[in-house]
């Protein structure tokens, strides 16, 4: 499982988010800040808070920004209302980002997938709007991230969720029978093993309905 330092930032309105389906990469065009130091940047700015859904630190921690449910601020108004935005702090125009940072964004973008049950788009602010963000030194196979984040993978065999896991996870979310986040090598308390039981129980109920 992943670790997320939960935040304790108070934000002004913010919106709900109704639909996921991209990520957007991010650098913070700074020094290695925590997610409060951009909170205050973007109060400043007369936004609600940090833009930002997750921060990722120079040394890999996951720092938790606007709660992930609402619309951030991040990559214009096309964008933001069905995107999660993730900040790496550092000035990629300047050098790459640190090895832990990029795998802790794979991890981060696996969980996210899983949470939503869903496989997301992963894009560079850059391919959204007229910026340089995440910054020339951001490493960017191409088109071929995906293939990145599996070798990314394979480097942390700790970490590597094989594909049908995956597969089994996002199948079972996709159904209704799981709802929150799962990690598939996690053990099931009892309790879990009754929630899936009465979610099974649901859905044939909700399918005998539609008959
Ligand atoms: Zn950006």
């Amino acid at each position: 499982m992943i670790h997320i330092v939960p935040s304790a930032l108070i934000f002004g309105p913010l919106l709900d988010r109704s639909c996921t389906r991209r990520v957007i990469v991010h650098h913070s065009a700074s020094p290695d800040v925590p997610a409060a130091v951009i909170h205050g940047w973007h109060l400043a700015k007369g936004w609600s808070g940090i833009g930002y859904h997750f921060v990722i630190r120079a040394d890999g921690a996951i720092e938790a920004g606007r709660p992930i449910e609402k619309i951030g601020a991040h990559a214009g108004p096309g964008v933001n209302p069905d995107s999660i935005g993730i900040c790496l702090t550092g000035n990629f125009m300047e050098q790459p980002p640190a090895d832990q940072q990029l795998l802790a964004l794979a991890r981060l973008i696996d969980h996210l997938e899983v949470t939503c049950g869903a496989m997301l788009e992963v894009l560079r602010h850059k391919d959204v709007a007229a910026t340089d963000c995440p910054g020339t030194f951001f490493p960017w196979p191409e088109n071929n991230w995906p293939l990145e984040r599996a070798l990314t993978n394979e480097k942390d065999p700790g970490n590597a969720l094989a594909p049908w896991k995956k597969s089994l996870v996002e199948e079972a979310a996709a159904k209704g029978i799981i709802t929150g986040p799962h990690h598939p090598d996690d053990p099931a308390p009892k309790w879990f093993v009754l929630a899936v039981g009465l979610n099974i129980m649901k859905e044939m109920e909700r399918h005998e309905a539609e008959k």
